[in-house]
């Protein structure tokens, strides 16, 4: 879920931002890659790749080293929760279109919901009860 990608995001990158707020744009990077259907994609083809998550972090790095930094923390840790569900990601494509990953988890189950309370948690007790 949206907010799931965005939780584990967050957790991973606050550090970063914290020391550079302008870091915090990069925090879309974790919902972007969901957002194929905007540019007319077969939804978890292309932007579920590591083509893509390269080549965006690069080109945002190349704005903002902290914003291509925060991006690329999230988009892929996106990539990696994904690949925990049913469905799968083709990290290699448009190469091999194989979709890789543990494949056990479906979107919006509890396990997706214990997830991102999880994250959530991690944040609040990790970074704001300090
Ligand atoms: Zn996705």
């Amino acid at each position: 879920m949206k907010r799931t990608h965005i939780a584990i995001g967050l957790a991973a990158t606050i550090p970063i931002i914290r020391n550079n707020p302008t870091g915090l744009w990069g925090i879309l990077g974790a919902t972007t890659p969901d957002l194929d259907y905007l540019f007319g994609v077969k939804h978890r083809t292309i932007t579920h790749s590591l083509l893509s998550l390269v080549v965006s972090a690069f080109t945002f790095s190349l704005v903002n080293r902290w914003i291509g930094l925060v991006w690329f923390i999230s988009y892929g840790l996106h990539l990696v929760a994904d690949s925990f569900t049913v469905m799968g990601v083709p990290f290699l494509y448009p190469w091999d279109k194989k979709k890789y990953g543990a494949k056990k988890i479906k979107t919006r189950s509890a396990e997706d919901w214990f997830i991102q309370m999880l994250a959530m948690m991690f944040i609040v007790y990790v970074y704001l009860l300090k």
